[in-house]
């Protein structure tokens, strides 16, 4: 039985189901059996409020809470989330919490300001998201206390690296993920577990948890890279199928300097797939960190869910009167196609993106996502009319076969059937010549 349970599958185990002679008792201070069991699949009750509830059960209750991996949260001001994965492939479910980025700064380190400054300014935009570095790594090699304050100062959430343990309690409030020998002062932190091998790392989980810490992470050191992603694997597996105790918590590799920054960027798309939560860079590159951006959105978009923009007016190169309005849905690859098309325009222009459940354009069609009622509403909703003075409206040239239908719902409206390729569309458009409209 998976770890969700029903309240269906509860109340099969309960005496109202097995028609025994205390059903429906009431003693659970519910007015039914099946009130309890819905209760209890919903987490609101216990299942030892049912005096009568059978042994068979109460393994099955047990065993369906127990938590398959952790999640914790790092840092205050621009906090980040990582762990909380319950299954082993993307395509099962979904993945949670993207992998944590973090960067290593040395707090000795001369060019401390100036690499601080870069890692802050870096920032890309995928798809609608903008990114950014989500955390600094800080070594201590001295000057810990200054620098501790610098990257406070910068509001990035803080994995602190230090056997000082004045120095780290510093730093308590900024709710770190602590690397330290001196562990025993922050049990109720999140800390990080490190050893050499997995059986080590199993033994010093165990031990951890024996002697009362609460947060633990995972500190799995980079070896080869096979061998790492064998063991990030076999980890996941026991966390998530298992739910084996030592091994439900968030996982952290650090890949350490690489002179060909390419071998960096091959082992962190390895462990971004499979799977490690956290990942230590101690080298930054802003073209390999865009890239690992982009492939880390792609591993942790919701499969059920297709990225959509809102549905809405974009406007492009501050249109006017005279300007064009195309039309399509707002399934974001298209959007982002079509859009990067227009703005390289020489010219204004309006796209109205319909609500389509982020349907690209065929599929909205055939999925009546994409109809000539729909398209009407949102043009009428986002009054064009009174934007434009040329009434037309350029289709994607995919529903060239919704031209009439369009026009007979589109009142007063000119339908232009445009291009099935995105790259095609300002030819398209400036061979209509809507400067001379
Ligand atoms: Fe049913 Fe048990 Fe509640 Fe009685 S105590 S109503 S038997 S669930």
């Amino acid at each position: 039985m998976g770890s969700e349970l029903s309240g269906l599958q509860i109340f099969k185990y309960l005496p109202a189901a097995k028609k025994l002679p205390d059903a429906n008792c009431k003693k659970c201070g519910c007015p039914t059996c099946m009130a309890f069991a819905l209760k209890l699949a919903k987490k609101q009750i216990e299942i030892e409020k049912c005096a009568l509830a059978p042994e068979e059960l109460k393994e099955i209750v047990h065993e369906a809470v127990k938590i398959k991996q952790h999640e914790y949260t790092i840092g205050i001001e621009h906090p980040v989330k990582t762990g909380g994965e319950t299954v082993m492939f993307r395509h099962d479910k979904t993945f949670v919490n993207r992998t944590v980025f973090a960067v290593t700064l040395e707090s000795s380190d001369e060019n401390f300001d100036k690499k601080l400054e870069r890692i802050k300014n870096f920032q890309i935009e995928r798809i609608g998201e903008t990114f950014k570095v989500d955390a600094i790594h800080l070594k201590d090699t001295g000057n810990f206390l200054s620098s501790a304050a610098k990257v406070k100062k910068s509001g990035f959430p803080v994995i602190a690296e230090s056997d000082d343990t004045e120095a780290l309690i510093s730093l308590k409030a900024e709710n770190p993920l602590i690397i330290t020998k001196n562990s025993d002062s922050f049990k109720e932190n999140l800390v990080a577990v490190s050893a050499e091998d997995i059986d080590s790392l199993e033994t010093a989980s165990k031990e951890k948890l024996k002697n009362g810490y609460k947060k633990i992470v995972l500190n799995l050191p980079l070896k080869k890279i096979r061998e790492t992603v064998e063991e990030l694997t076999y980890i996941r597996r026991m966390a998530v199928l298992e739910k084996f105790e030592p091994m439900t918590f968030p996982v952290m590799v650090k890949i350490p300097h690489e002179k060909n920054i390419a071998k960096t960027a091959a082992a962190a798309s390895l462990l971004i797939c499979r799977y490690a939560n956290i990942i230590i860079f101690e080298d930054f590159d802003e073209a390999m960190m865009a890239a690992l951006f982009t492939l880390r959105q792609n591993i942790f978009t919701n499969p059920q869910k297709p990225l959509q923009v809102e549905s809405k007016v974009y406007e492009f190169n501050e249109p006017d009167e005279n300007s064009p309005v195309i039309l399509t849905t707002n399934f974001a690859l298209t959007y982002f196609a079509v859009a990067n098309e227009l703005e390289s325009l020489p010219f204004g222009s309006y796209l109205v993106v319909t609500p389509s459940d982020g349907m690209s354009v065929l599929t909205a069609w055939s999925a009546d996502k994409f109809t000539a009622d729909i398209a009407a509403k949102t043009v009428k909703k986002f009054n064009l009319a009174e934007k434009v003075k040329r009434k037309a409206i350029i289709i994607p040239g995919l529903l060239s076969h919704m031209k009439d239908e369009l026009e007979n719902a589109l009142e007063g409206w000119e339908i232009i059937v445009g291009t099935i390729e995105a790259c095609e569309i300002p030819d398209f458009i400036k061979s209509l010549d809507y400067t001379k409209a």
